[in-house]
């Protein structure tokens, strides 16, 4: 060995004692943008206790809940952000709407009589203790859908006192052409939410969906079950003004009708998803009468704002819920439905994002504004109202980012987002990855509409362009399969079980830090320019924005 090569040696292992000491963790004085795991774990573990009774609105978790967040927003130095309150109460109002007089359906050619559960279901969202129809007249409108100058299902047709009969999901779905509604991926048109509300704004008697397994994405069981209970609302303006009866038919039910109205189902199938199409009135009245039984409660969405020094009312809204589903059917003993991934997690994660801020030296230009919303599992209720009654000007939001489950297996290189192709924050999240190294994964399950079924939905439906994704399957160290066998373990074993407990022995929380310093990085780089993140031209939230703006 020469000299030279001995000098040489010397320095590398200098710079390499160097290079380690660099290396070590920084202390959070030195990097004040780092997010602290230990900051995590404190929510999480006290969220996902027994004691908060699986966190569920009304409950006895509730105001555990809220009064925990609360004082948490306080001592980070939060202010409130609904005027002088950190919380937002939300009226709710549960409806249990019984059968009295089931479903019959006048012809010219004589009467057919349906039955409640097996051929259809109905309810009534509205306060009113009893609804009678007395031959409605039934109308065939497509798939419900208005989009204005692009496509007009009903088409101006008067649906006073009528009953409107559509198809689930959009013209697309089954088509060959990938751009015309996105062909299978579903958009906000093809969910039964939005013909809902469509059959409210055409002043509809009623509306009913034909099920068909395909293009729902679930069989007849799964509408009986989620549609023959109470179903719990927002105490809005539809509960008064609303359609009197909405529901499902049955494929068979829908097919009878047709036959018996001399219609052939499967040509006006055809026919609705071609531009062009107009109602068609079946020559049929329904009648029908159901009563109703209601009650009226409350929750509260928590919200407290960092507040930026020099666009203070330009806002970035990070958004968890702290709800979960309470107690149930107890499973290997365990009733209590702890909702420790789902979502104390998200909820732990905004926490430690708005911890993060308190550390900076300067608060960001502009103001970042956390809510934690209730009532998400049961319909996305604590931010619809939030949506519908914001505490800032909706049109200064500039961007909304939506955490609700966080990835425990570890740190992975893949970020998923669902319902990619919105908008700009796809390139937002894509550049904030490179910077940590990762990559985006499109989303998996693009025709089943996860982008409709979390709270961020409600954001992107008045205009706010929202970000939702997911830690992805590729492992660091132990490659995809390994991370997909964990995703499908706790899609089969844990979600929506007693069992979605915190577990600190086998949760790998690098992978839930890496995701919080994801959220935090691209919040914190809005926070800090001028960039409004545009919809694409595509987003059929795009109309909203430009209204609102
Ligand atoms: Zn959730």
């Amino acid at each position: 060995m020469s000299l030279k090569t001995s000098f040489i040696l010397v320095l590398i292992v200098v710079m390499a004692v160097l290079l380690t000491h660099s290396c070590e963790p920084k202390t959070v004085q030195d990097n004040p943008s780092a997010i602290v795991e230990a900051d995590i774990v404190t929510h999480l573990e006290e969220l996902s206790r027994d004691e908060y009774m699986g966190r569920m609105p009304f409950g006895p978790g509730d105001k555990l809940t809220v009064d925990y967040l609360v004082r948490q927003c306080k001592s980070l130095g939060l202010q409130p952000g609904n005027g002088t309150s950190y919380t937002q109460s939300v009226p709710m109002i549960e409806i249990t709407s019984t059968s009295e007089q089931d479903i019959r359906v006048t012809t010219q050619n004589g009467e057919r009589n349906y039955n409640f559960g097996e051929d259809y279901v109905i309810h009534c969202q509205k306060t009113l203790d009893r609804v009678e129809i007395e031959d409605a007249e039934l109308v065939f409108c497509g798939f419900g859908i208005t989009s204005p100058g692009e496509w007009e299902d009903y088409s101006g047709f008067d649906m006073n006192n009528k009953i409107a009969i559509v198809m689930v999901n959009d013209p697309g779905f089954g088509g060959e052409d990938s751009t015309f509604f996105k062909g299978d991926i579903m958009t906000y048109f093809g969910r039964w939410t939005y013909k809902y509300e469509e059959a409210d704004r055409q002043g509809a008697r009623g509306l009913l969906i034909i099920h068909e397994t395909n293009s729902a994405g679930y069989p007849w069981f799964v509408v009986g079950s989620s549609w023959s209970g109470p179903q719990l609302g927002l105490e809005k303006e539809s509960v008064q003004n609303g359609a009197d009866i909405k529901g499902w038919i049955h494929l068979n039910m829908a097919k009878d009708l047709f036959e018996s109205t001399g219609h052939d189902l499967s040509q006006l199938m055809r026919d609705a998803r071609k531009p062009g199409f107009r109602p068609v009135p079946l020559n049929a009245t329904l009648s029908t009468s159901l009563t109703n039984e209601y009650k009226r409660d409350q929750s509260d969405n928590v919200i407290a704002i960092w507040e930026g020094n020099q666009n203070a009312d330009e806002y970035i809204l990070y958004s968890a819920h702290w709800d979960h589903i309470g107690v149930g059917i107890p499973v290997n003993g365990d009733s209590i439905y702890n909702g420790a991934l789902d979502n104390a997690s998200g909820t732990a994660v905004a926490l430690s994002i708005a911890k993060n801020l308190s550390r900076q030296a300067s608060p960001p230009e502009r103001s970042v504004l956390f809510t934690f919303v209730t009532a998400e599992e049961q319909g996305l209720l604590g931010s619809e109202y939030f949506a519908l009654n914001p505490t800032v000007p909706v049109n200064q939001i500039v961007a909304n980012i939506n955490i609700d489950g966080c990835n425990p297996n570890g740190p992975v290189k893949d970020f998923q987002i669902v319902g990619i192709g919105h908008s700009e924050m796809d390139r937002i999240v894509a550049e904030e990855l490179a910077v940590q190294d990762r990559y985006v994964l499109p989303d998996q399950e693009p025709e089943k509409g996860y982008f409709f079924r979390s709270d961020h939905f409600n954001f992107a439906k008045v205009g706010i362009p929202a970000l939702f994704g997911e830690g992805g399957y590729d492992h660091i160290e132990k490659g995809i399969e390994y991370g997909k066998r964990k995703k499908e373990e706790y899609t089969a074993q844990h979600y929506h079980a007693p069992s979605d407990e915190f577990d600190e022995e086998n949760w790998d929380m690098r992978g839930v830090v890496q995701d919080a310093q994801l959220y935090y990085n691209i919040g914190w780089r809005l926070a800090n320019n001028d960039e409004w993140p545009q919809w694409y031209a595509e987003s059929e939230f795009k109309r909203t924005r430009t209204v609102s703006d």
